[in-house]
């Protein structure tokens, strides 16, 4: 096996718990992992306000302060962070091939393992509105951010599995739920379906569009919804808008290299973080459109780390 010092033991892509959960374990292995964090350091949850389901922090933590520990404590055994994007990877097919990791400044990593958590990101409606009340009753994440609305009128925009799941867990904390779907029909599972129509606090207004929100001092008091078959405008009194309309993997730069599914979540083998390509491992949100919560992520993240041991061991590396 070749000494060469400059070729690391692992890369690892992406800075969210999936991304910092690998690097403490594969720190701690000894394998000296180099983390390459995306511009976005600390990932989707430093885009959330208080963290409260994580276990460990029985009063909340915010998203923010929360990858600001794990990211010192990947750091505490030896994982180096580099701030840069990753925009190309040449992965090598055998088994002790070397992987060429490329960043946005013009860097270089050769490394005999990859470990991608580039996460996903919800999908916004792209409206100005949302950027406007981001913060102030925006978002994209019930679990998150739901405990904000206790008691209170929120709306949910979309039809789909991820909106059923939002506003029926939205149900149980707030009084009413206005679920907003643009086409006359719901997407989601036939059970979910029947779980919406027989919660007595969810509204569902078909045909509808969310077309802009109102409020004082960057918080959100009202929604205009619109039906688009007639153009009538209604008013809905609400604190909170939830947008689910699908989350996107971040696995661009993969495409046509890895195996992925039809929406681009990256395919892994199951009860494993093995990608098809040997000393490749997916872990968190990328190859998860299932559960997509960051104790979740980083227990993935976990099992990337041992993944790529034993891998580098085979390799006798
Ligand atoms: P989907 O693509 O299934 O649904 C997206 C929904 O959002 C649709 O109702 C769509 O409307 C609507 N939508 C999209 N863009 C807009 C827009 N600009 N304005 C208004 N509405 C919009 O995404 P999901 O995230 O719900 O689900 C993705 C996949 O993940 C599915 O396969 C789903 O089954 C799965 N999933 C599974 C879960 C589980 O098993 N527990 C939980 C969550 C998701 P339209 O129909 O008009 O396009």
């Amino acid at each position: 096996m070749s000494e060469d010092t400059s070729i690391l033991r692992t890369v690892i892509i992406g800075s969210g718990p999936a991304g910092f959960t690998a690097a403490i374990y594969t720190a701690r292995a000894g394998m000296d992992p180099v983390l390459i964090s995306g511009m976005e350091l600390g990932g989707q949850l430093t885009s959330t306000t208080e963290v409260e389901n994580f276990p460990g922090y029985p009063e909340g933590i915010t998203g923010s302060e929360m990858m600001i520990q794990f990211q010192k404590q990947a750091e505490r055994f030896g994982t180096t962070v580099i701030v840069d994007k990753v925009i190309e990877v040449i992965f090598g097919e055998k088994p002790g091939d070397i992987h060429t990791i490329k960043t946005s400044s013009g860097k270089e990593f050769k490394s005999r393992s990859v470990i991608i958590s580039t996460g996903a990101s919800a999908k916004y409606l792209g409206k100005d509105f949302e950027e406007k009340y981001r913060g102030g009753g925006v978002s994209a994440c019930a679990t998150c951010d739901g405990f904000f609305y206790r008691g209170k009128n929120v709306v949910v925009v979309g039809g789909g599995d991820t909106a059923a799941e939002e506003a029926t867990y939205l149900a149980k904390i707030c009084k009413t739920v206005y679920m907003v779907v643009r086409k006359d029909y719901l997407r989601a599972s036939k059970i979910m379906q029947e779980r919406i129509e027989n919660t007595p606090n969810i509204f569902l207004l078909y045909n509808h569009e969310v077309t802009d929100l109102k409020g004082d001092n960057g918080l959100v008091s009202q929604a205009v919804v619109v039906n688009n078959q007639t153009g009538k405008e209604t008013i809905l009194d609400v604190d909170g808008i939830f947008i689910a309309i699908g989350h996107a993997p971040n696995t661009d730069i993969f495409k046509g290299k890895l195996e992925m599914d039809e929406v681009g979540y990256l395919a892994v083998k199951p009860f494993s973080t093995e990608t098809g390509i040997p000393g490749v491992f997916a872990a968190g949100d990328v190859s998860d459109k299932r559960y997509r919560q960051a104790v979740t992520a980083a227990g993935s993240g976990c099992m990337a780390a041992l993944d790529t041991e034993k891998y580098l061991i085979q390799i006798n590396s």
